[in-house]
């Protein structure tokens, strides 16, 4: 970071399915295209038990889904919805210099043509940062998922991505922003710990990991109560422990 960049108040890390989005796409595709939502709820308890890890089930999630890459994506574009407040929050994001930046496990041409269907706008949408998966396409019409991280068993580590990316800004002694990180799911589990505030999304599988491993965290039911809170933080009306402390 150059000394003419000024140092944002915040940066916003946030998983994509089921946080940015309402529903989690490759869930989607699991249970509407692959082997089924009662498979997928099995393979899930695995996962939270550790029995099975994040890349080796989400693999066989993916693995059972055969139809056409542009079909999978046609339907997600119709049956996915956007967090209800996230387009407000990111436009306000915007106008106070924070950067919202996407860690997903999920593969990254499905986050941009959602992402350019919800935002209606492609320069909007290729200002987002995004750290996803890839997706590779065989001749035959075929394709898989091409991990950030194989050699992890979350395919792609969140952590080592926002441990890199705080790295990489470089901020000078002393002026460093709040950290903030959204997430609902296992997927989430690599990130929980490597910021100053987690926001895990009510109900869901990351407030069941935080509780067990007792990692702090406060609960979000969408975007508004996340912009609650940062705005709160960077306006110095509350800290980050009088946040961490308010539950939906
Ligand atoms: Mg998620």
């Amino acid at each position: 970071m150059s000394s003419s960049t000024p140092v944002p108040p915040a940066v916003v890390f946030s998983d994509w399915d089921g946080t940015i989005t309402s529903l989690d796409s490759n869930d989607y595709l699991t249970d509407n295209l692959g082997f089924g939502r009662a498979e997928r709820e099995k393979m899930n308890e695995e996962m939270i038990s550790e029995r099975l890890n994040f890349r080796e089930a989400f693999t066989l999630m993916l693995e059972s889904v055969h139809h056409p890459f542009s079909e999978c994506i046609d339907l997600l574009k119709a049956k996915i919805p956007l967090d209800p407040g996230f387009k407000d929050f990111y436009t306000w994001c915007k106008s106070q210099g924070i950067p919202v930046i996407v860690v997903s496990s999920g593969m990254m041409p499905i986050i941009k043509a959602l992402l350019e269907n919800y935002l209606n706008d492609p320069s909007t949408a290729e200002e987002l940062e995004i750290y996803a998966n890839d997706t590779v396409f065989s001749e035959d019409g075929s394709w898989t998922i091409k991990w950030r991280h194989p050699e992890s068993g979350f395919g792609h580590d969140k952590s080592i991505t926002i441990k890199k990316y705080i790295k990489d800004a470089a901020y000078p002694e002393g002026q460093r922003p709040h950290f903030f990180y959204c997430g609902d799911g296992v997927s989430d589990l690599s990130a929980a710990r490597e910021t100053d505030l987690l926001f895990a999304k009510k109900g869901k599988d990351l407030v069941t990991y935080c509780e067990r491993e007792g990692v702090p965290y406060t609960t979000f039911e969408d975007f508004q109560d996340i912009w609650n809170g940062v705005r709160d933080v960077v306006e110095g009306k509350k800290t980050i422990e009088e946040v961490r402390q308010i539950r939906k």
